[in-house]
C-alpha cells in the first residue's frame, strides 16, 4: 500500500452567534499544495480543510469549521496514516459560549468570554508513535526559535518555521518566508522566501527522504 498523508489547511471558524464567528485570514493554499504534490507523487492523501476556498481538482477532502470538528476529524483519521502536517491556522480560542440567537445591538459595551480549544497537534504529538508528524508555526518575531521551541513541546518531526505580518509572504499570499526545521538535525539556518508551491514540493521530498530513511 503507498504511503498515507492527512494534510489539514485554512482557517478554523469559532462561532459567537448563528451568524459571527472568529477566525483568521489563512487562505488554505500552503495545505492544498502540499496535499496536491503528495497525491501527485503516489502517496494516499487526504486534505481536511476549514473554511477556505480552494481548486476542485482530484484530491479526497473533507471540509470541517471549527477547531473541535478539525479535531475530531484529525481523531478520525489519524490512525490510518503515516504523515500527519498540520497547516491548519487553528484558533487557539472559541468562545465560551455560542448563542442560539443573534445578538442584538446595544450601546452597552459587550463583553465575550474566551475558551481555549484543544491543541490538535500536541494531542497528535502524544500518539506519535513511528509516524511522521511536521507542524507550522506562524510567527511575526523571534520566529526560529519560536518555532524549534513547539517543535520541541509538541514532539514533532518537523516544524516549518515561517514569518508572518510582513508584506508579499504569508497568510493570504502565494509566497512564504520560512525554513524547514528537522528534529534530528539542529544545524543553523535562516529564512528564505519562495512560491508556496516550491516550498510544497520542499516538505514532500523531506516527507519521501524520511519514510524512506525511517529517521523519524
Ligand atoms: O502553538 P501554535 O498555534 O503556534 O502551533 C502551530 C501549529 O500547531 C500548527 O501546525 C497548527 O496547525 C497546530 N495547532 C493545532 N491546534 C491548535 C493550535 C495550533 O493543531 N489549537
Amino acid at each position: 500500500m503507498p504511503p498515507g498523508i492527512l494534510v489539514t489547511a485554512g482557517p478554523t471558524r469559532e462561532y459567537l452567534d448563528p451568524v459571527r464567528f472568529l477566525s483568521n485570514p489563512s487562505s488554505g493554499k500552503m495545505g492544498y499544495y502540499i496535499a496536491e504534490e503528495a497525491r501527485r507523487r503516489g502517496f494516499r492523501t487526504l486534505l481536511i480543510a476549514g473554511p477556505c476556498s480552494l481548486p476542485e481538482g482530484p484530491l479526497r477532502k473533507i471540509s470541517v469549521n471549527s477547531a473541535r470538528e478539525l479535531h475530531k476529524a484529525v481523531r478520525r483519521y489519524f490512525g490510518r496514516f503515516d504523515v500527519l502536517v498540520m497547516t491548519a491556522a487553528v484558533c487557539d480560542y472559541r468562545p465560551a459560549t455560542c448563542r442560539r440567537w443573534k445578538i442584538k445591538k446595544s450601546r452597552e459595551a459587550l463583553e465575550i468570554r474566551l475558551t481555549p480549544n484543544p491543541d490538535i497537534l500536541a494531542w497528535a504529538g502524544r500518539r506519535k508513535m513511528s509516524k511522521l508528524l511536521i507542524g507550522f508555526a506562524a510567527e511575526t518575531d523571534h520566529v526560529i526559535e519560536n518555532a524549534r521551541e513547539k517543535m520541541i513541546r509538541k514532539n514533532l518531526d518537523a516544524i516549518v518555521a515561517n514569518r508572518v505580518g510582513r508584506c508579499g509572504a504569508g497568510f493570504d499570499s502565494d509566497s512564504i518566508d520560512y525554513v524547514l526545521l528537522d528534529n534530528s538535525q539542529p544545524v543553523p539556518v535562516r529564512l528564505r522566501r519562495r512560491k508556496k508551491q516550491s516550498a510544497a514540493k520542499e516538505i514532500v521530498d523531506f516527507i519521501l527522504y524520511k519514510l524512506k530513511t525511517g529517521k523519524n
